[in-house]
């Protein structure tokens, strides 16, 4: 074994296989948690390390700086590009303002991002644990703070192993001071998509944020350094409920990160003048264990703990190069091309399969039908509600009254007036309380902009056109300006016939 050799177990240890089912002999039930072995993955370098900065690069970027992105929406209205804005139940995208009643389109979100995760899943296998995750993005960049301080993996087992030096307190706290501040940069960004960032920036530093605002601060702080910090891979392994089930979407098909075992094995320490013909290319040098993050053997096989970063790859290929052996021992391929290749067959994609097109099919539709639904989402909104207590009112001329609140609003950012007019009970005509307007067949409502406008109206009727108890009522709103109408069915209560 090299110097390099993982501190989790020797390549050669048998590996204990606890079933939590079996009794000991002494009467007791093994412990249901085996102990961590903590892993210190080691630096490497090669293309899928660099895809992995690259991804870590752009994710963190945007994460970071999206709140800080202006948008003007006009005078009076959030100017900040993607903003929840939880006190006035809106949320802001660029140019899409979601209200609180149009949560569905929340819902329509999570659908196309679970839909998408699948479908990535089912060609990629789990590019998004390895590559995109927050935990494997928040872990890296703290693994790469602890490397920059205790140095690569068997300076960081040294010093762990070390006594308490000076020196080993003075690494310690800095790469615990950087990881917490890296820790408090993470949530307070979380906060700035929940409130104006600029003005929630002036108000932690002057105090005067709200209690809410500190208090997720240092909820997202703490998560975030015990999380990344300090949980790390035990997070994937026993807390992700992702690696449980995301094997549904796999098949023989599917690109995971395997070993060529039909190319590695037998495998062994190789000897001066070895053939090849008569072993494995796997030189045991144990390499792709050292650097894995999660500490996995990948010759072992696929396993729940494999996130699908690539960097065993990356640490076997200098290996092979080095010893005048193709590369790729260990690939990212398909299962069924493995079993073809080792089979001396060339190898066959099948990208289009069942369940990549019906992913892909119910993600189209899906994005079809919000996209269709915000383009011709109407912009006026109303919600009519009808008077239970009294159901009606007769009046001294015989006329039967009923009341209605009606609520209106404008999801424009300018003023509106909107003309309200009703069919289907004769003669019936509507009084605005506290307009300006009287039993009129149209009144006109002054509709502010950006909310919503409450107002109290009663519909008077000749109880000669009535159908009884209850006669269907339509009220109609127009937009005076652009001439877009929407209408709203509801009945008009009287006596019986
Ligand atoms: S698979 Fe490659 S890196 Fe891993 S032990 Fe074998 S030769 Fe070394
Ligand atoms: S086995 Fe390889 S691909 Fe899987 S987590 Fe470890 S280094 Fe990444």
């Amino acid at each position: 074994m090299t110097n390099d050799a993982p501190a989790l177990a020797a390549k050669d240890e048998p590996v204990a296989v606890v079933d939590a089912t079996t009794i000991k002999d002494d009467g007791k039930m093994p412990p249901l948690y085996a102990a961590r072995n903590r892993v210190y993955p080691k630096r490497v370098q090669g293309l899928f390390r660099r895809l992995k900065w690259a991804a870590l690069a752009v994710l963190l970027t945007i994460y970071y700086t999206v709140p800080w992105i202006r948008w003007d929406r006009g005078p009076g209205v959030p100017d900040q590009a993607v903003l929840v804005d939880m006190a006035h139940e809106r949320a802001y995208f660029f140019f899409i303002e979601i209200w609180a009643q149009e949560v569905y389109y929340l819902t329509a979100v999570l659908i196309m991002a679970a839909i998408g995760l699948f479908l990535v899943t089912s060609i990629g296998g789990r590019i998004w644990c390895g590559y995109a995750c927050p935990q494997t993005v928040w872990t890296d960049l703290y693994m790469w703070v602890e490397r920059r301080i205790e140095g690569d993996r068997n300076a960081r087992m040294k010093l762990d192993k070390g006594p308490l030096t000076g020196g080993k307190v003075a690494k310690k706290a800095a790469k615990h001071g950087v990881w917490l501040l890296i820790a408090v940069l993470t949530g307070g960004a979380w906060i700035f998509y929940f409130a104006d960032a600029p003005t929630v920036v002036r108000e932690i530093f002057t105090g005067q944020a709200s209690t809410t605002v500190y208090f997720f601060i240092g909820l997202f702080t703490f998560t975030t350094y015990t999380l990344a910090g300090w949980a790390r891979e035990q997070v994937c392994t026993y807390m992700c409920p992702w690696p449980r089930f995301q094997a549904a979407m796999m098949d023989e098909n599917t690109f995971v990160v395997t070993y060529q075992d039909w190319r590695g094995e037998p495998r062994g320490r190789l000897h001066k003048d070895e053939d090849f013909a008569v072993r494995g290319d796997c030189v045991n040098c144990n390499q792709c264990v050292a650097v894995c993050p999660t500490g996995i053997d990948i010759r072992d096989g696929q396993q729940l703990e494999c996130i699908g970063c690539g960097l065993c790859i990356d640490a076997c290929n200098p290996v092979m190069e080095k010893i005048g052996r193709p590369p790729n021992l260990i690939t990212l391929d398909s299962i069924a091309n493995q079993e073809r290749r080792a089979e001396k067959k060339p190898p066959v994609f099948r990208f289009l399969r069942p369940r990549t097109l019906i992913y892909s099919a119910v993600l189209l539709l899906v994005a079809a039908g919000m996209v269709g639904t915000l383009m011709t989402r109407p912009n006026i909104h109303a919600n009519i509600l009808r008077d239970r207590k009294p159901l009606y009112v007769p009046l001294s001329n015989g006329d039967i009254r009923n009341g209605y609140t009606v609520k209106v609003s404008n999801r424009r950012q300018t003023a509106r007036t909107i003309s309200m007019t009703l069919t289907g009970v004769p003669g019936a005509t509507i009084t605005v309380v506290g307009g300006a307007q009287k039993s009129t067949t149209t009144a006109f409502l002054q509709v502010e902009l950006d909310s919503v406008s409450t107002y109290r109206v009663f519909v008077t009727a000749p109880k000669a056109g009535l159908d009884g108890e209850s006669t269907d009522l339509v009220f109609r709103f127009v937009d005076t300006v652009t001439g877009k109408a929407r209408t709203y069915e509801t009945v008009f209560r009287g006596p019986e016939k």
